[in-house]
């Protein structure tokens, strides 16, 4: 097996990895580089190969950082199969169609013409799903997923070629996330290779605590809060915090909205393979029994609103999305509260109002100021932190070539001396 090493070396998106051996090319994920401009633009860098040699892509999870490119590899020609278990063929779809559809909409966008629709039609034909732990056949090489616990249906892919073998993580969950079960742990292999992406950080903060405290505020002072939420799995496990809590504390309880046609789409999904998470039985209807705005009246009719009201709306960084116009519709009210229970990315307004600047703009350049409260939490986060990456790595060996992706370079170096200080002497930041 030949491993090289092409996406997310340097960061955390365009998660890609080829894998070779004699009988031909496979990818450990295809996904899209996202963020600022400068990062967007590596997406148009020539591919290191050549698509349509490309046997078969493995697909970990569904995030657009690590499906997002796979509408460009059929417009270029791949054909090959791809990969993964059956929610994250279905959760992959509805993010590829969205990403396809931003593309298309905007002219001026740095990838207008990469895909279209049609591209991610043919992307969605070449779909296989697999179970976990039910070793499948791939060039040869038996393929096994297990559950990497990081969002619905993400797995981590164990390969074996003869005497030869790899893991590849995905993105690891946490030990204790309320939505997921914990990864299992890695299973022994000559070659692993691993997210970093707090890889120098030990989580700190309560997501029950700072959710409970926002949504106390909310009805104790009547004011309107807007969730700033990806619309995959954050706004699922959101939506589920928030109807256990008002499910035991009815006196609490306030309208909750939720616009976004994407979140809605993840919303069935999450609700159909419920069993693959922990999310309580008594609450798995609550993700389709919602208060949902669909048609302009609707939005009309909530536009003078007072509080208390809550509103859950994409995207997560507020870098475009419905929830635009509910930023606009009260940014001069100072009884509206932001909440942000996400990473934020430099550049966009969802950073920029965490760190206090008020002043953003919408995609088309509308100038706003927001004048009401901004609550930032970093506790939500749906990647392993330092220790919990330590745990995933508890049956390894401590001479296993370990390679560190998926990271800032901070987070990878500070893994590296982590693993280094636990023994494991074989540890590599590799370079793309
Ligand atoms: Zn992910």
């Amino acid at each position: 097996m030949k491993i090289t090493f092409i996406g997310a070396t340097k960061d955390v998106t365009g998660s890609m990895t080829l894998l070779e051996n004699s009988a031909g090319k496979i990818l450990i994920d295809c996904g899209l580089y996202q963020g600022p401009n400068e990062v967007v633009k590596k997406n148009l860098l020539p591919l290191p190969f050549n698509p349509k040699n490309i046997d078969a892509i493995i697909l970990t999870h569904a995030h657009l950082d690590h499906s997002g490119l796979i509408p460009r590899l059929t417009r270029v020609g791949f054909r090959g199969q791809i990969f993964c278990t059956k929610p994250t063929m279905k959760l992959a779809h509805i993010i590829m169609a969205d990403s396809a559809h931003i593309m298309e909409r905007n002219e001026h966008h740095l990838l207008n013409g990469f895909y279209e629709s049609p591209d991610v039609v043919v992307a969605t034909s070449l779909f296989k799903t697999k179970k976990l732990h039910a070793p499948f056949d791939v060039l040869g090489m038996t393929v096994t997923f297990q559950s990497s616990g990081h969002i619905l249906g993400a797995v981590s892919v164990h390969i074996v070629d003869g005497a030869d073998s790899a893991v590849f993580s995905g993105d690891l969950g946490r030990s204790n996330d309320p939505m997921n079960f914990p990864p299992e742990a890695c299973p022994k292999a000559k070659t692993i290779v691993m997210e970093s992406t707090y890889g120098g950080k030990v989580r700190s903060g309560n997501m029950h605590v700072e959710l409970i405290n926002f949504l106390k505020k909310i009805k104790a002072e009547s004011k309107v809060g807007i969730i700033a939420s990806f619309a995959v799995a954050r706004a699922q496990l959101l939506i589920t915090l928030i109807q256990q809590f008002y499910k035991d504390h009815p006196e609490e309880k306030v309208r909750m909205i939720i616009d976004g046609p994407m979140m809605t789409e993840a919303n069935k999904i999450y609700k159909e393979f419920s069993d693959l998470t922990r999310m309580p039985e008594e609450l798995r209807n609550a993700l389709e029994d919602l208060d949902i705005i669909d048609h302009v009246s609707e939005w009309n009719s909530i536009r003078k609103k007072d509080g208390p009201l809550i509103i859950i709306s994409s995207s997560g960084m507020i870098a475009g999305g419905r929830i635009w116009r509910y930023i606009e519709n009260w940014q001069n009210d100072k009884s509206a509260v932001v909440f942000l229970p996400g990473y934020q990315a430099e550049g966009t307004p969802g950073k920029e109002l965490s760190i206090g600047n008020r002043n953003i703009q919408s995609e088309d350049g509308t100038p706003i100021h927001w004048s009401g409260e901004i609550v930032s939490s970093s506790a939500f986060s749906s990647h392993a932190d330092q220790n919990e990456l330590m745990a995933w790595l508890t049956n390894v060996d401590k001479e296993t070539k370990i390679f560190l992706i998926h990271g800032e370079y901070e987070s990878k170096l500070a893994l590296k001396k982590k693993l280094l200080e636990l023994g494991y002497k074989n540890c590599i930041i590799p370079e793309s």
